[in-house]
């Protein structure tokens, strides 16, 4: 069994260095790999330069466009990945809006005002209205 296995983290490795390539289907770790081999590591970090580059970060497009990726120390990579991550999961809560059920005053997002949703304070208002009003269903 040790054997076995052994024999096959040898061929994987040697594939790799061979430059195998997978086409397109290739994994996260992978492509990593084969960007930080074709973009040269600077000195110090493009975006603070202050600290040494430590990841090759990807800017939001997972690719072998080599334009989508950038070397950045521990600092900057995390900052980013943080600020990305805010982009896309927080929405601010720029809207007022008076629950339509209850008539209690919430904070509410764009997109649940666009999704019909926003009328109502809560999930709990949303059903009472649609099921108990006899608005949704007879
Ligand atoms: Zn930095
Ligand atoms: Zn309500």
């Amino acid at each position: 069994m040790k054997d076995y296995y052994n024999g096959k983290e040898r061929s994987k490795n040697k594939a790799e260095k061979n430059g195998m390539w997978k086409g397109d289907s290739v994994g996260y770790f992978s492509l990593h790999k084969w960007v930080a081999k074709r973009i040269q590591k600077p000195d110090i970090c493009p975006c603070c330069n202050i600290n040494k580059p430590h990841d090759i970060t990807n800017k939001g497009v997972y690719d072998r466009n080599l334009d989508n990726w950038e070397w950045l120390c521990r600092k900057c990579h995390m900052t980013k990945d943080g600020r990305m991550d805010n982009l896309i999961k927080i929405e601010p809560f720029g809207l007022t809006n008076n629950c339509i059920e209850c008539g209690k005053v919430f904070k509410v997002t764009k997109s649940r005002l666009d999704k019909g949703t926003g009328k109502y304070c809560s999930i709990a208002c949303y059903i009472k209205d649609r099921f108990y009003n006899k608005k949704g269903i007879v």
